[in-house]
Parts: structure tokens; C-alpha cells; sequence
């Protein structure tokens, strides 16, 4: 896999969340020094106007800032990066809408291995 070099960033409330995407990302080819965590959607918003990402996995139901708000904001300030969005099964109904916004692909949790590593490829294939 070729994912070496490519930063990525989580933004999750979860610090469990974010240990168990990071762990999967590793696992796929991701090194751990370009992966990049945020602790919600304000905090996510604030890192990508600093640093520029490969990838941007986005939690949904955040506090401060929900992934869909900071989805809006990142795109509206013309960040490029590919974003998936991480949702629940309740918001599945919403993807439509997120993929309006700006989303380029979304995951459901709960995901395994396999599932984060597909959607992961896929979407990296869709926008190269
Ligand atoms: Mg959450």
C-alpha cells in the first residue's frame, strides 16, 4: 500500500474512537507521524486552515462543533482536501445532505477493519 506519506486528519470527541481509526489507518499503510487528531469539529476547522491534509475523517456528533458544521466551514473556506464523514446509523438519512455539503465518501459506524479500509481506498482512487 502506498498510503505512507499521506496526512491525515481525525476529528473525533472519541479519544477511544481516535485510537481505534489511527490503529486501522496504521494497519493500512498510514504512518503514525502523519496522523493528526482533533478533539471536535471547531478544533478540526482550526487545523485545517493551519496544516494541509491528504484525508479528513469527520465525526458527526461532536460537541462545540458538529462534523456537519465544520464540513460546511472547511469548504466554504475552500479547503480541497477529500473528507468522509463518520457517522451513526441514525444519521444515515443525512449522508445525502453531507455529500451536498462538500463529503466526498461516508463510513457507518460501527465499521470494522475492512470497511475503513475500503472506504479509505476508494475514496483516495475517486479524487487522484
Ligand atoms: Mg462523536
Amino acid at each position: 500500500m502506498e498510503n505512507t506519506n499521506l496526512k491525515v486528519l481525525i476529528v473525533d470527541d472519541s479519544t477511544v474512537m481516535r485510537s481505534v481509526l489511527t490503529d486501522i489507518l496504521k494497519r493500512i499503510g498510514f504512518s503514525e507521524q502523519n496522523i493528526m487528531g482533533a478533539a471536535n469539529g471547531q478544533e478540526g476547522v482550526d487545523t485545517v486552515a493551519k496544516e494541509k491534509f491528504d484525508l479528513i475523517l469527520l465525526d458527526w456528533n461532536m460537541p462545540v462543533k458538529d462534523g456537519f458544521t465544520a464540513l460546511q466551514e472547511m469548504r466554504a473556506s475552500g479547503v480541497t482536501t477529500p473528507i468522509m464523514m463518520v457517522t451513526t446509523e441514525g444519521e444515515r438519512m443525512r449522508v445525502v445532505e453531507a455529500i451536498k455539503a462538500g463529503a466526498n465518501n461516508y463510513l457507518v459506524k460501527p465499521f470494522d477493519a475492512n470497511d475503513l479500509e475500503e472506504k479509505v481506498q476508494q475514496l483516495l482512487a475517486s479524487v487522484s
